[in-house]
């Protein structure tokens, strides 16, 4: 079997259908995927992740952002992230997305928060990652990872995806930066002129970028949970003799904690920590990518329903048509 999920074609169904899947069950289900509401509950996660060993990149849910004053706004909950974890002692990196920053508005308004975020993450000694959206905004962001490189500041990396036919060509035009880049599959839907569409492919894509990337000198962050990929990706990392300092795994709250746990016995842990309560497109996101999907949503819809009939047949009768 080709790929690493050991899903049937009715969880695949299902997946595809995610959304269609109403609001509140999304939500619901995607809980487990969100540190919380508040900056308080994400801050509450990061300590329990740290006391385990393992680091966190925290992001602040939302992609849609209506004017310039939210914007700031926006970037504004970003700095306070920022302090709030210095003053807790939880030094941890952020992960933003242009859209959140009001990139709908323009690529000049979302870069003014990014410059300002990553402007106060150097004066706290910290770390910014751009995450990368679907194919439409890859040039945009990389433009920008590049002129916050051309402006001096070095504690900002960038996110590519294996899954696209041109990261290759992004690696090697990137190269003489040696850019801190997070190597994840990709999660966006993209048609086939654009991106891989054989699971194979894109792992061997993905080791392959994870040879080129060591080779330009950057420092990588394997995002991923596919046990094949990390074997995979140790094997790279040996032969390439990369010592710690070159490279960090990454995963996601609420997906595989425990193959965290265990790479952190050996190996530096970041976990992505999102919060906020604009958590719908996120947990769309990672509900499609649950193998477990189907049982879920399935499971969800029965018990939503047998409520209703339980509400129905509690209701006192009398008056009902014939
Ligand atoms: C830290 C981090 C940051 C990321 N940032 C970006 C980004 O900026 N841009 C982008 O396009 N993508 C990003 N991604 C998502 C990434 O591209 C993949 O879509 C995602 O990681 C799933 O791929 P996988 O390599 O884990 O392999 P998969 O084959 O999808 O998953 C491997 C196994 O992990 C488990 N698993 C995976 N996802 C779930 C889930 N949602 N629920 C339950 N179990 C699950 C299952 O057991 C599955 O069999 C990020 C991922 C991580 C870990």
């Amino acid at each position: 079997m080709s790929g690493a999920r050991q899903t049937g074609v009715f969880d695949r169904l299902v997946s595809a259908a995610v959304p269609l899947v109403p609001q509140p069950i999304v939500r619901r289900l995607g809980a487990p995927y969100v540190a919380g509401t508040t900056l308080d509950d994400a801050l509450r996660i990061v300590a329990a992740l740290r006391a385990e060993g393992l680091e966190a990149t925290l992001d602040i849910l939302g992609e849609h952002v209506a004017d310039r004053a939210a914007a700031r706004l926006a970037a504004d909950a970003y700095v306070e992230t920022l302090d709030a974890l210095e003053r807790r002692g939880l030094a941890s990196h952020i992960s933003v997305k242009l859209s959140g920053l009001g990139y709908g508005l323009g690529l000049d308004v979302a870069a003014e928060g990014v410059e300002r975020i990553v402007g106060r993450a150097e004066e706290l000694g910290t770390f910014v990652r751009l995450d990368m959206e679907d194919s439409s905004t890859t040039d945009d962001t990389l433009a920008l990872y590049r002129r916050l490189r051309a402006a001096g500041h070095t504690s900002v990396g960038v996110v590519l995806q294996a899954g696209l036919w041109r990261t290759a060509a992004d690696v090697v035009a990137l190269a003489p930066l040696a850019p801190s880049v997070r190597l994840c599959k990709g999660i966006y839907v993209e048609p086939p002129t654009v991106a891989l569409q054989d699971r194979e492919a894109i792992r061997r894509s993905f080791a392959a970028l994870l040879r080129r990337l060591l080779r330009a000198g950057s420092h990588v962050a394997l995002a991923t949970h596919d046990e094949a990929l990390v074997v995979d990706a140790l094997d790279v990392l040996a032969e390439a003799g990369a010592g710690p300092e070159r490279f960090e795994f990454q995963t996601l709250l609420g997906v595989r904690a425990d193959l965290a746990r265990l790479l952190a016995r050996d190996h530096r842990v970041r976990v992505y920590v999102p919060f906020g309560v604009d958590s719908f497109a996120y947990a769309q996101r990672r509900l499609r990518e649950n193998p477990q999907i189907a049982g879920y949503v399935a499971r969800d819809v029965i018990r939503d329903t047998a409520r209703a009939v339980r509400s129905l047949a509690d209701r006192p009768r009398g008056g009902e048509a014939q």
